[in-house]
C-alpha cells in the first residue's frame, strides 16, 4: 500500500489524480490524507469523486472514503476492463480532468472503449477540451495511443452542462523526446461566445491581432443554451508539437484585459523557444513515465510538474531530473534500475 501526503507540493487535486490513474495501471493500492489540503476548500469536491467513481468503476476497486469534503481515501484497484462508460459530474467540474485521470488507464484495458463525461468543459484551472484536443492528443498519438475525443457540448464555469466522449483502445506506448518545438507552421485564435456578446469576442481577437501579425482569427458564436461563457484560445502550430494558451472571460473583467493575459502567455513560450509550456508539460510527465522513458524542454518548471514527478516515482521504476537548460529546463525520465 503506498501512501501519499495530498499536501505535497501545491496541495491540489493532481496528487490524487495522478495517484489514480497509476494506481490501476500498476495494480497497486494507495491511501492518501490531506486531501487538496492547499486548496481554499479542502478535500473531495464533485470533479474528484467522479474521477473516484469513474476510476472504480474501470477497475473495479475498493474504495473507501469517497465523501464530499473527505481529505483521506483508501483505493484498492483490481484488472482494468474495456467498456462503455458514462459519468456525470453533476456540477462545472472539469470534465477534462476526469477523462485525463482514467484515460490513460484504458490504454491497458483488454478491449476498447468509450468514455463520456459530462460537466464543465471550459473551466479556470483545468485544460479546455479544445487543449486536450489539439495539443495533448496529438503528443499521445505519437506515442503510439490509440484515442480520439470529441467536444459534444460546450459547458462553461459555472453552469456546467457540457460533455465530452473519448474512444481508446489498448495501446503500447514508446518513448518521446521533444527537445525542440520545430520550424513554426500556424497561429490562429478562436474566440468562443455563448450568450455572451459577440463584440466580445471581437474585441478580443482585435488585441490578439494587434500582438500577433499574420494570425488567423475566428469567432465560435455558440448556441444561448451552451452559456453563458467566454472564452479566448490561441493556438501555435510548429513541425513537432502544437500549444494552446486559453484565457476565460468573467464578470468584472473587460474582453481587452482577458485577452492580454493569453497574449502575454504565449510571448513567455514564445520568447523560450522551449517544445512546452507549462500546462502540457506537466500533462505529459506521467505518460512520459508510462512508455518508460522520454524527454522534453518546457519554459515554465511548474509545483504541478515536480508534484507529478514525485507521485509517479513512487509508483513506477522510473527516476526523473528537471535541468536548467538556455530554453528553459529539460525534463526526463528513465528507468530505475
Ligand atoms: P489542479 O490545480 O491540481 O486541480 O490541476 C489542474 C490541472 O489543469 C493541471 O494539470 C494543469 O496543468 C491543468 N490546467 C490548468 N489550466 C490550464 C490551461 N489553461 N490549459 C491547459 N491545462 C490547464
Amino acid at each position: 500500500m503506498i501512501e501519499l501526503d495530498g499536501a505535497q507540493g501545491e496541495g491540489g487535486g493532481q496528487v490524487l489524480r495522478s495517484a489514480l490513474t497509476l494506481a490501476m495501471i500498476t495494480g497497486t493500492p494507495f491511501r492518501i490524507e490531506r486531501i487538496r489540503a492547499g486548496r481554499k476548500k479542502p478535500g473531495l469536491l464533485r470533479q474528484h469523486l467522479t474521477a473516484i467513481e469513474a476510476a472504480a468503476a474501470i477497475s473495479h476497486a475498493r474504495v473507501e472514503g469517497a465523501a464530499p469534503g473527505s481529505q483521506t481515501l483508501t483505493f484498492a484497484p483490481q484488472t482494468i476492463r474495456g467498456g462503455d462508460y458514462r459519468f456525470a459530474i453533476g456540477t462545472a467540474g472539469s470534465c477534462t480532468l476526469v477523462l485525463q485521470t482514467v484515460l490513460p488507464a484504458l490504454w491497458f484495458a483488454d478491449a476498447p472503449s468509450t468514455l463520456t463525461v459530462s460537466g464543465g468543459t471550459q473551466n479556470p484551472a483545468a485544460p479546455p477540451a479544445d487543449f486536450l484536443i489539439r495539443a495533448w492528443l496529438p503528443l499521445m498519438r505519437r506515442m503510439g495511443a490509440t484515442a480520439e475525443i470529441e467536444l459534444l457540448r460546450h459547458g462553461f464555469y459555472p453552469a456546467g452542462g457540457g460533455e465530452v466522449r473519448a474512444s481508446v483502445a489498448p495501446s503500447q506506448l514508446a518513448p518521446l523526446e521533444l527537445d525542440t518545438r520545430g520550424d513554426f507552421h500556424t497561429m490562429r485564435a478562436e474566440a468562443i461566445v455563448a450568450a455572451v456578446p459577440s463584440n466580445v469576442a471581437r474585441r478580443e481577437l482585435e488585441v490578439v491581432a494587434r500582438a500577433f501579425s499574420g494570425v488567423d482569427t475566428q469567432i465560435r458564436d455558440l448556441p444561448q443554451r451552451e452559456g453563458p461563457g467566454n472564452a479566448l484560445l490561441i493556438e501555435v502550430a510548429h513541425q513537432q508539437v502544437t500549444e494552446m494558451f486559453t484565457g476565460f472571460g468573467a464578470r468584472g473583467v473587460s474582453a481587452e484585459t482577458v485577452a492580454n493575459r493569453v497574449v502575454q502567455s504565449m510571448r513567455g513560450y514564445l520568447a523560450s523557444g522551449a517544445a512546452v509550456g507549462e500546462h502540457l508539460a506537466d500533462q505529459l510527465a506521467l505518460p512520459l513515465a508510462l512508455a518508460g522513458s522520454g524527454r522534453f524542454t518546457t519554459c515554465t518548471q511548474s509545483s504541478h510538474l515536480a508534484t507529478n514527478l514525485a507521485v509517479i516515482e513512487r509508483f513506477l521504476p522510473v527516476r526523473s531530473r528537471v535541468d536548467a537548460v538556455a530554453d528553459g529546463w529539460s525534463v526526463s525520465i528513465e528507468a530505475r534500475e
